[in-house]
């Protein structure tokens, strides 16, 4: 049993492909979400099939292999039982031999969940969606303002995080802003929008080489982002954030789109495992587990990716998909009667990210790259592990439609009732805590 269509779990399903195992993909959504090139859906660039592909059809030629569409809620350990809801609320239950869980991580507000309300962040589809439908609804509502100040409150766009996500988001707001929209807009000009990058640290893009975190500072300025570091947000409300700035002054910034970039916490289904077993829980609720990925006492249940804490690796797709694909082979071995393999090493790929079109940095092999390079090596990489021939050639071609030839963006559909919905009640309840809540079982789990 596999838990979770992300980079984790299709990597251990599709390495379990020769073993001699029924595997069973659970997953609360019915495809595999590339993520890194989420904000590209939210900013109109591609359609979100290219990039999430159904979890069936990722293991339609995968004989062993079947997926479920059912939302994980508890684990019996000692039972070997998982317990999921179906869509339709009927209660589930699914016995396993073996158990591998990667349910990722979802937003973390820092204790300040109900800002959540007015800072949506990005981690699904559906996230993804809305906030493309939030965006184009600002700008809609700033061509029919007539009151200048609600017309900036409009224009006025406070993306909070500068890690990769917040970088790359925020160059697309003002891609739009800039390059795609002023064209289409007869009363606003588009380019007087206010898009500003809040940071609470001192630098953009934190893990990367200074040269790098510069680079993308002076780009993303170049491209008109008011870049706001040593910036914590300290309150929001519908209509406004306020943020303490590096001088220790309150600033109120009237901005009718928040969007939140700035931290994640592990699957509540660490803390469940963590509970069943007795392993650690990191601050960002990751469960620490052995070397093997397997957890403590239970040598037969693993977890892998954004939820687990192992050798200090971060959240990103590389360590998801290695530890994936490591789970998967030793479960195959442990099938044939091999010996247990060595702890899992990871091999480090580099990391990347974009600063708009045709800039990117890159820091991989031990050299860093910037610009064109930079961006030609993030386009080859994110389209190489882009899942089905299909998708990659989908990809490239949209890419060179929207960004090279028409320099438009062909998906920035929404209707009144959405406009309306994003201006009247501002984001959808967010996902997590509308879903049945996950127990935790005494004893049992
Ligand atoms: C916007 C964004 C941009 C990113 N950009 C990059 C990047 O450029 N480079 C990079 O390396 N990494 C990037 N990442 C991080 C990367 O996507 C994650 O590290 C990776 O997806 C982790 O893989 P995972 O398998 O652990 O979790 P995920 O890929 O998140 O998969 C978890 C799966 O579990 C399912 N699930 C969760 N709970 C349940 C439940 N209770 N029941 C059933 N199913 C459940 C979810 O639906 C999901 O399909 C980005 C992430 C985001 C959000």
């Amino acid at each position: 049993m596999v838990i979770g269509g992300g980079f984790g779990g299709v990597n251990a399903t599709r390495a379990l492909a020769f073993a001699d195992a029924d595997v069973t993909i659970v997953d609360r959504t019915n495809h595999h979400l590339f993520q890194p090139l989420l904000y590209q859906v939210a900013a109109g660039i591609l359609p979100e099939g290219l990039i999430a592909p159904a979890l069936r059809s990722v293991v339609r030629k995968q004989q062993n292999a079947r997926a479920l569409l059912a939302e994980v809620t508890d684990m019996d350990l000692d039972g070997r039982i998982v317990s999921a809801v179906a869509p339709d609320g009927r209660r589930l239950s699914l016995p396993y031999d073996t158990l591998v869980v990667a349910g990722g991580a979802t937003h973390a507000y820092f204790g300040r969940d109900e800002w959540a309300e007015f800072a949506p962040g990005m981690k699904t589809i559906e996230d993804a969606r809305h906030l493309r439908s939030h965006i184009l609804s600002a700008f809609e509502m700033a061509e029919l303002a007539t009151d200048p100040a609600e017309r900036a409150d409009y224009l006025t766009f406070v993306v909070v995080g500068a890690g990769p996500t917040g970088v790359e988001l925020v160059g697309q707001i003002a891609e739009l802003a800039h390059k795609v929209l002023p064209r289409d807009y007869r009363t606003i000009d588009t380019t007087e929008a206010k898009i500003l990058l809040v940071e609470a640290a001192g630098a953009v893009l934190g893990p990367f080489h200074p040269k790098l975190r510069r680079y993308t500072q002076r780009r993303l300025e170049k491209m008109g982002v008011d870049v706001r570091l040593n910036t914590m947000a300290t309150a929001m409300d519908s209509g406004s954030i306020t943020v303490k700035r590096p001088d220790g002054e309150l600033e109120r910034i009237p901005a009718r789109t928040r969007i939140w970039a700035a931290g994640v916490q592990a699957s509540p289904l660490a803390r469940l495992l963590a509970e069943a077993t007795g392993a650690e829980t990191d601050r960002a609720g990751r469960v620490a587990v052995l070397p093997d990925c397997s957890l403590p006492g239970h040598p037969e249940v693993f977890a892998v990716g954004d939820m687990v804490s192992l050798n200090r690796l971060p959240g990103v797709a590389q360590p998801a998909m290695q530890e994936g694909k490591y789970v998967g082979k030793l479960i195959r071995g442990r099938l044939k009667g091999d010996p247990p393999p060595k702890p899992f090493k990871y091999f480090d790929k580099g990391s990347m990210a974009t600063i708009g079109h045709t800039h990117a940095v890159a820091d991989a092999f031990g050299m860093r790259f910037t610009g064109i390079l930079g961006y030609t090596m993030w386009g080859f990489i994110h389209v190489l592990y882009l899942i089905g021939w299909g998708n990659r050639l989908g990809t490239l071609y949209t890419w060179a439609r929207a960004l090279t030839f028409s320099k438009n963006r062909a998906h920035r559909i929404i209707t009144f009732q959405q406009a309306h919905d994003e201006v009247a009640h501002g984001p959808p309840a967010r996902a997590e805590p509308a879903r049945p809540p996950v127990r935790a079982r005494q004893g049992a789990v």
